[in-house]
């Protein structure tokens, strides 16, 4: 196993994930399998109990591991299928250092940071290393390893101890460590002090960078290359500029033309086996920047303060609009403002609702917000305009659905109101209220279109369906306590609404559409987490053909290719 390392400086937030997927995904272009670890150095034992205001979204593994939004970051840019082993976090191992401790596997040692912390970080990269993640199954060639944070964190500096012995545990043949910092601009010139600093720092941890990824607002120039050279002590041509371009997919493009390929194997003694060919990837980076056609879409939320919150949301809608041939132009609308101007129906956040082609209410947690995610619902089915409501907003348009259509006064998901008089949303039975971390129905389950007729008279099948090429279950990614009421489902569908996909008990709702409109769709579960660049997640592609007028074109031509 070859293992390339990388660590960033300077500031946090520098797209170090991007660039190290990057890195993998042109090396996958020389023929190579790739794996991926994040490295989180603090205590928590995973995101999942960490607020989208202050960490970003929650990514989800189909082993139900609640993780660090970058491991979402290599899944899509990788294509890889990740396991909870995969973020390592000082939180876990803690937990089971001292767990082993306290079942006396120590065999009554003084238990310390090294080399007892030190070798179970070593172990468990080892180990998690070579967990296959790739579509065929087999081991990887090269494990990517980003250590979060910055250089120089307190947090931070265990791991990198753990990486110093990590490098001859497994020889400097098999190690590659880069550095990825920050050139600002200062009056017209590009600073080069901050990476000298960081790199500085980091070799008095006794770690050397062999590679340093330089992000800059602009090109790096000649000059600044030599100096960081000269003064990091890293080949001049390792010194690649990661500078800005128009989209993230031209990255890889940009690090093949810096011949990042050629110093990797050099380094790690590797042979590649074929190209670097980028094939579809790069016709797609490509032509993006030459669509003239715009989408726009707006996108429910309440944690607009930070976009990383919806991060995956906002991939699955671009894969989708690419795969449309559309920009995506995203307009955030505050739910809350919606719940403001309700009697009205004007302002700025109507006027977005009411004028864009789309309208996605992704999921959520808690009372703030939810009624004006049922607002836009309502606003979507009566207006005929495109809606996917992604887990809480699948149950914000069931709500809606009971209150406006059925006419069930005050019916609510119990999650908002415990003494509602008609509980269409309700805990589900399963779940323990006493504790936070990891007790959710979380990961990869099965949802089977039970009931895929949308209309009898016509015989028409469910759109998702046909949008998933047809088939009779899907597996899809779950993080929810709540679900429709089964108690309820017979009166939603004497009211016309359908429940088209239900997990394989048959009990638990997954998919709702509603018959009659362009796309009225609502999944229980979480589609944007398996969404990938070149393979759009369904639920999103069907919003987006909706958005753009193109569905009834796409699955009449479907339907003519399968017959
Ligand atoms: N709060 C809702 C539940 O727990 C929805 C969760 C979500 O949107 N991820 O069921």
């Amino acid at each position: 196993m070859k293992y390339i390392v990388v660590t960033g400086g300077v500031v946090s937030g520098l797209g170090k994930g991007v660039t190290i997927s990057s890195m993998g995904r042109l090396l996958q272009a020389c023929g190579l399998r790739v794996t991926a670890i994040k490295i989180d150095p603090y205590l928590n034992v995973d995101a999942g109990t960490m607020s989208p205001f202050e960490h970003g979204e929650v990514f989800v593994l189909n082993d139900g591991g609640e993780t660090d939004l970058d491991l979402g970051n290599y899944e899509r840019f990788l294509n890889l299928q990740l396991t909870q082993d995969h973020n390592i976090t000082t939180g876990k191992v803690y937990r089971d250092v001292i767990l082993k401790e306290r079942r006396g596997d120590y065999l009554g040692k003084t238990v310390q940071v090294v080399p007892h912390i030190t070798n179970e970080i070593q172990d468990w990269i080892e180990k998690t290393a070579k967990i296959p993640t790739n579509e065929d199954g087999e081991e990887a060639d090269v494990c990517l390893i980003e250590v979060g944070g910055t250089v120089g964190d307190i947090e931070s500096s265990v791991f990198l101890e753990a990486l110093r012995q990590f490098q001859f545990r497994v020889g400097t043949d098999n190690f590659l460590l880069c550095f990825v910092s920050l050139i600002p601009i200062l009056s017209d010139e590009q600073k080069t002090k901050p990476t000298q600093h960081g790199v500085k720092d980091l070799r008095s941890l006794g770690l050397s960078p062999s590679v340093i990824f330089c992000r800059c607002p602009e090109e790096l120039l000649e000059p600044t290359r030599q100096k960081i050279s000269n003064f990091c002590h890293v080949q001049a041509d390792h010194v690649l500029s990661v500078h800005d371009v128009t989209n993230v997919y031209q990255v890889p493009l940009l690090l093949q033309q810096q011949n990042l390929h050629s110093m990797v194997f050099k380094h790690l003694k590797i042979e590649p086996k074929s190209g670097p060919d980028l094939g579809d990837w790069a016709l797609m980076a490509n032509a993006m920047a030459h669509w003239e056609d715009t989408v726009q879409i707006c996108l429910i939320g309440k944690y607009n303060g930070l976009q990383d919150s919806y991060l995956s949301i906002i991939k699955a809608l671009r894969h989708a609009a690419i795969a449309c041939e559309h920009k995506l132009d995203l307009q955030w609308v505050e739910a809350t403002d919606l719940e403001e101007n309700q009697d009205t129906m004007e302002g700025e956040s109507w006027e977005k609702v009411k004028n864009c082609q789309g309208v996605i209410v992704p999921g959520g947690f808690g009372n703030r917000g939810f009624d004006g995610k049922v607002l836009a619902a309502k606003y979507c089915r009566e207006h005929s305009k495109p809606y996917l409501g992604v887990c809480l907003g699948f149950q914000a348009a069931i709500v809606e659905y009971s209150r406006n259509v059925l006419n069930l006064e005050g019916a609510n998901s119990t999650e908002f109101d415990e003494s509602t008089p008609h509980p269409v949303v309700f805990f589900m039975p399963e779940i323990d209220k006493a504790t936070m971390g990891g007790n959710m129905r979380l990961g990869s389950r099965i949802t089977k279109f039970t009931n895929p007729i949308l209309t009898e008279e016509t015989g028409a099948t469910s759109i998702l369906k046909r949008l998933y090429n047809n088939v009779d279950m899907v597996h899809e990614r779950h993080r929810h306590r709540y679900e429709v009421n089964p108690d309820y489902v017979n009166k939603i569908h004497e009211g016309g609404l359908r429940l088209v996909g239900r997990d394989e008990t048959g009990e638990r709702m997954e998919v709702a559409e509603l018959p009659g409109h362009p796309y009225y769709v609502g999944v229980q579960y979480h589609p944007e987490f398996k969404s990938r660049p070149l393979i759009p997640s369904p639920p999103f592609f069907g919003l987006l053909l909706a958005a753009c007028g193109k569905l009834d074109s796409y699955l009449a031509k479907q339907a003519t290719e399968n017959k």
